[in-house]
């Protein structure tokens, strides 16, 4: 993205998920509810992308590196913080998925940014993201492939991009623990692996 592209991301928009009412009209009932993506305003805040890199990177001297862990609970709220919050968290965790550290379905994520103005570019810096830390974007893609469609990963991924690898490292945040689903958990405690880490960060 040239800094043009960077700056024009910083105006506002209007929000997908009501169109701009600031209110959502319920299909069968024809009844109103204020509409949460956009706290009511019909439009969402910017994208500030220097500020979201930073968010999900640390920094020291010249090296930045990849945040090991970075928490969801910020991201819950209708404040611009909480926004800009959500969608670097977004960021980070499909980044996680498409670069094979975690290849479970992201559903905080998901959630968090469901109805976003800006969900394209946040699935772009994504898939960036993941190309530059981890060296791949394709990772989650060939879990989920094999499973859905039978498609075979090819040779030099991530171990997460073949179905017999881990789901995910052992940095997963405590507060992503039901993305892995109960019997998943349970099922990997009879075989007594303790391939994540449950204590929330
Ligand atoms: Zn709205």
């Amino acid at each position: 993205m040239d800094a043009t592209t960077l700056e024009a991301l910083k105006a506002p928009r209007t929000c997908p998920a009501c169109e701009g009412k600031g209110f959502k009209t319920w299909k069968y009932s024809g009844d109103t509810s204020p509409c949460r993506s956009c706290n009511r305003t019909g439009t969402q805040p910017g994208l500030d992308v220097q500020a979201l890199v930073d968010a999900i990177f640390t920094k020291r001297g010249k090296v930045k590196t990849f945040r090991k862990s970075f928490s969801s609970m910020g991201g819950w709220g209708t404040t611009l913080e909480a926004r800009a919050h959500a969608r670097a968290y977004y960021v980070w965790r499909l980044a996680r998925a498409h670069g094979g550290k975690d290849v479970s379905i992201p559903a905080n994520a998901s959630t968090l940014c469901h109805g976003d103005a800006f969900k394209a570019e946040l699935d772009q810096i994504a898939e960036a993201v993941a190309k530059i830390v981890f060296g791949t974007d394709m990772a989650a893609a060939y879990r989920w492939g094999a499973l859905l469609r039978g498609v075979e990963a090819p040779a030099g991924l991530p171990p997460a991009a073949y179905p017999n690898g881990p789901v995910c490292d052992g940095e997963k945040p405590g507060d992503e623990a039901l993305e892995l689903g109960a019997s998943f958990r349970e099922a990997c405690e009879a075989e007594g692996q303790t391939a994540f880490n449950f204590e929330p960060c």
